[in-house]
């Protein structure tokens, strides 16, 4: 079928950069390694790269500044793994645009998933199903389906998994207020430890994304003291 997804492990610590680059050849993979982040943004400008693992303690650029450059010029999928434990950490990974992170020490099992599932969202298109689930509004369409959102101008605008989550927890319940807590349920399983803090980080990448003005949404409001409601007709 497809061809072999190509990894690239940004890591600078040659044991666990041999851990995981021996676990994910093992189940398919093809790997490039590296171990800085002068070496990782020289593999992505020259082979054809699908995922990379970006280890945030590098010699010499900190993983966060080099998950922002990626992400400023290409959707490349991005698992940062970190040694740091705080929340914090995890929080700046998801805001400036990766899309899972992983804490160190991490089970080579749960890597291998972690992938796949990342692959398997920004991978080809399943054959469609015969009623496909697309929610509309102002123009434009969130397909459920093909995990796209699609701008009035037919532009399919990147969207991490956490961010898409988030999106249709809100359109599927147009004009009732949502609080933190249930929009918490609808992307718990994309990340470590959610945070009410995690969703207003997401509802404002969402915003800059889809809203018209940001600054004064009015797809997404805040309804203060509640959460968030999306307040434009759906169909
Ligand atoms: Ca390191």
């Amino acid at each position: 079928m497809g061809k072999i997804p190509h990894l690239l492990i940004v890591e600078d610590d040659e044991l666990v950069q041999s851990l995981m680059g021996a676990y994910l050849q093992r189940d398919g993979f093809t790997i490039s390694l590296a171990a800085t982040g002068k070496e990782m943004l020289a593999a992505i400008d020259t082979e054809h790269i699908d995922l990379a693992l970006l280890d945030l303690g590098l010699p010499d650029e900190d993983g966060l500044s080099l998950a922002r450059q990626v992400r400023a010029r290409s959707d490349l999928p991005i698992i940062v793994i970190t040694a740091r434990k705080g929340k914090s950490d995890r929080l700046a990974a998801l805001e400036v645009g990766a899309d899972d992170y992983l804490t160190k020490p991490f089970d080579p099992d749960e890597l291998v998933l972690r992938v796949r599932n990342i692959l398997g969202r920004a991978g080809t298109v399943e054959a469609p199903s015969i009623r496909s689930e697309i929610y509309r509004f102002e123009g434009w369409s969130l397909d459920m389906d093909a995990r796209a959102v699609i701008a009035p101008d037919g532009e399919h605008v990147a969207f991490t998994r956490a961010e898409l989550n988030l999106l249709a927890a809100l359109v599927k319940a147009p004009n009732r207020v949502l609080t933190r807590a249930h929009l918490l349920d609808a992307v718990s399983h994309d990340a470590a430890s959610p945070t009410d803090r995690l969703i207003d980080v997401l509802v404002s990448r969402i915003r800059k994304k889809i809203e018209p003005e940001p600054k004064a949404p009015q797809f997404i409001t805040t309804v203060v003291g509640c959460g968030y409601k999306f307040s434009r007709p759906v169909t």
